[in-house]
């Protein structure tokens, strides 16, 4: 029997990149999945990638919805509800970089950039937790936020405000996780490095500049020693691992880092002591 046969997940940004392959796996290994969005085109990409899979309709409900609304956050929880019953997940994946529009970048950054960072970084995952929370007490289940390695104490000017609202999120998770266990419910989280997905055009960016980064980050060893982006099923299988139970039940508020190697490396190693010494 497929291993999420019978359980409900609702996976928030799954309109494209991570959400949308986390949706796939999740509904090809047996879950009845709610996918959402707000671009409705983008999630019917999702919707057909699912169906054409082999996945039956009546295993899927797809809204569109802004996460950063409480309309959209209650038309989650409510259809996700009136189709299937029960939730078992929540996965709390929506996310972006939200550029100021002045172009203005560090402290320079307006505040109107910082609280709509905010409102969807974290604001959103903390309402979405609170909703779905007592339907996780009824079926003790799980909920995992997607971070980012931006959370990590370094310093990040250009997405200051991503940033603190990442690490923040690691801080809720960990607090979470431990206010949430008494009810029998695992919180966890998953901070990806650079990943292929619609992440960057999001900002604004257009392909070819998406692909510029891509493309620098991947061959320089002092930014993904491992010389290659992630692709959004390298961030969906540690997703459905955290959610599975019987393979992760001991692991309560970690965020498992998947960056290639991208935090472990400082500057500094850019370049060779050996070499330096010897020169
Ligand atoms: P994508 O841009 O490909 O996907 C983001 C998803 O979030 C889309 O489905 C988008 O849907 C949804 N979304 C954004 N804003 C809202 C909103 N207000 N209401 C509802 N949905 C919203 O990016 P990724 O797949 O890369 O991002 C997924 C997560 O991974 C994010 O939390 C991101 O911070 C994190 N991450 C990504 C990294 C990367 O390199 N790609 C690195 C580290 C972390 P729509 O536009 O239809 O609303």
């Amino acid at each position: 029997m497929p291993r999420f046969s019978g359980k409900t997940v609702i996976i928030t940004g799954s309109s494209n990149g991570i959400g949308r392959s986390a949706a796939l796996l999740f509904a090809q290994d047996g879950a009845n999945v709610t996918i959402t969005g707000r671009n409705a085109e983008r999630l019917e990409e999702t919707r057909q990638l699912i169906l054409e899979s082999g996945v039956s309709e009546s295993h899927l409900n797809s809204v569109v919805a802004d996460v950063t609304t409480s309309d959209g956050q209650d038309l989650l929880v409510k259809s996700t509800l009136d189709k299937f019953g029960k939730i078992h997940v929540l996965v709390n994946n929506a996310g972006a970089g939200i550029p100021d529009a002045t172009g203005a970048t560090g402290t320079d950054q307006s505040i109107d950039v910082y609280h709509k960072t905010l409102q969807l970084n974290l604001q959103a995952v903390i309402e979405m937790t609170k909703k779905v929370k007592p339907h996780l007490m009824e079926t003790k289940g799980e909920i995992i936020n997607i971070s980012s390695i931006a959370g990590q104490p370094h310093g990040q000017p250009d997405f200051m405000y991503y940033a603190l609202a990442k690490a923040a999120l690691d801080q809720y998770t960990r607090s979470t996780a431990i206010d949430l266990i008494q009810y029998g419910i695992r919180v966890n989280s998953v901070s990806p490095g650079l990943v292929a997905t619609g992440f960057v055009n999001a900002m604004g960016m257009p392909d070819a500049a998406t692909q510029k980064l891509g493309d620098f980050m991947s061959s320089h060893k002092e930014c993904i020693p491992a010389l290659v982006a992630g692709q959004p099923e390298d961030i969906a299988n540690i997703i459905l691992f955290l959610a599975d139970r019987k393979l992760s039940s001991y692991i309560i508020g970690q965020s498992i880092i998947a960056d290639g190697g991208s935090t472990l490396v400082m500057g500094m190693q850019a370049h060779s002591f050996m070499d330096i010494l010897k020169s």
